[in-house]
C-alpha cells in the first residue's frame, strides 16, 4: 500500500491518499479549511509526500490509536503517524481565523 507512489498525507490530520484523490475529492476532514479540492496547488501546500507509520482507523470513535493519533472526529481511513512538513504560514493564520489551532505532526510538538 505505501509502495503506491503518489500518496500524500494532510498535515492537519495526517489521513493518506494520493494526490488524484486529494485534488479530486479533497480532504474528508479539513476541505471545509484547506480548500483542496480541484485546487493543485493548495494540495501541494497542505499535504506531504513524506510521512510514516501507516495506521488503519476504521471505527475513529473507539479506537485508543484514533485518540493516540488525534484522529477521533475524523472519518475512518488511512492516518499516517508522522507527516514531515508543514503548514505555510499564511495558511497557519488562516486556521487561527477560523478557530483551529494547528499542531504539526511531524514530532516537534509534544504535549
Ligand atoms: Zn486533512
Amino acid at each position: 500500500m505505501s509502495s503506491v507512489r503518489n500518496e500524500r498525507a494532510c498535515l492537519v490530520c495526517g489521513i493518506v491518499r494520493t494526490f488524484n484523490v486529494f485534488c479530486q475529492e479533497g480532504c474528508p476532514n479539513c476541505d471545509s479549511l484547506l480548500s483542496l479540492q480541484n485546487s493543485e496547488e493548495n494540495v501541494h501546500q497542505c499535504t506531504s509526500p513524506s510521512f510514516e507509520g501507516l495506521v488503519s482507523v476504521a471505527e475513529p470513535d473507539k479506537s485508543w490509536v484514533a485518540r493516540w493519533l488525534r484522529v477521533d472526529g475524523f472519518l475512518p481511513g488511512l492516518y499516517a503517524v508522522r507527516v514531515n512538513g508543514r503548514l505555510p504560514e499564511e495558511i497557519v493564520q488562516s486556521l487561527g481565523a477560523q478557530g483551529v489551532k494547528y499542531r504539526p505532526r511531524d514530532g516537534s510538538v509534544q504535549d
